[in-house]
């Protein structure tokens, strides 16, 4: 599974965003079955009691699947309608925690459970990227048969793929269909 970088967007030890894009991928493409989420989040050094409950991958994918549609909208101002309707539920009381890491700040109520702190920690993770970089950033990748969605917190050009191998399988197909249209008409 490709992973990019983990980002501090947040301040928090954990890449939130990066949590959310892996784990909506893993939810709502058919490349990862449901029973992964649990090395995933451990991946994303989320402390996960394995394996998970089926309570905890329904409402992990619940969650996954209510977080993708602020990345499908462009629109900053409808991105955070929507983060904020789906934040709502979730428990909150941000407090410092150490356990190891250094001290940081955790989103969730001390001794919240694993979904609980998914939630909260991307939800809060997500926030930033709408407040900061605006609703663009979230996005789903632009090859017409990829369902992936990216978050985009470089400082450089957008980026419309999830990956490189689809925006290289793109590049390429743009520069063939370029090549393949007819060069007469035009001035000799
Ligand atoms: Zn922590
Ligand atoms: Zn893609």
């Amino acid at each position: 599974m490709a992973r990019t970088r983990p980002a501090e967007v947040t301040g928090y030890r954990n890449d939130g965003v990066g949590t959310a894009v892996a784990l909506i991928n893993a939810v709502t493409t058919a490349e990862s079955p449901a029973e992964t989420l649990g090395p995933l989040l451990a991946s994303f050094n989320f402390k996960v009691d394995v394996p998970l409950t089926s309570d905890e991958v329904e409402a992990l994918a619940t969650w996954a699947r209510g977080l993708r549609p602020v990345f499908v909208e462009d629109d900053q101002e409808r991105a955070i309608g929507l983060l904020n309707e789906v934040m709502v539920d979730v428990p909150m009381q941000p407090h410092i925690s150490d356990h190891g890491l250094g001290p940081h700040l955790h989103y969730g109520r001390p001794g919240a459970g694993l979904v609980d702190r998914v939630r909260a920690n991307t939800a809060v993770a997500l926030a930033f990227v709408l407040c900061e970089y605006g609703g663009g950033r979230l996005g789903v990748c632009a090859d017409a048969g990829c369902e992936r969605v990216y978050a985009d917190i470089s400082r450089g050009p957008r980026r419309r793929y999830c990956s490189k191998t689809c925006l290289n399988r793109n590049t390429v197909a743009a520069y063939r269909a370029r090549r393949s249209v007819p060069q007469g008409e035009g001035p000799a």
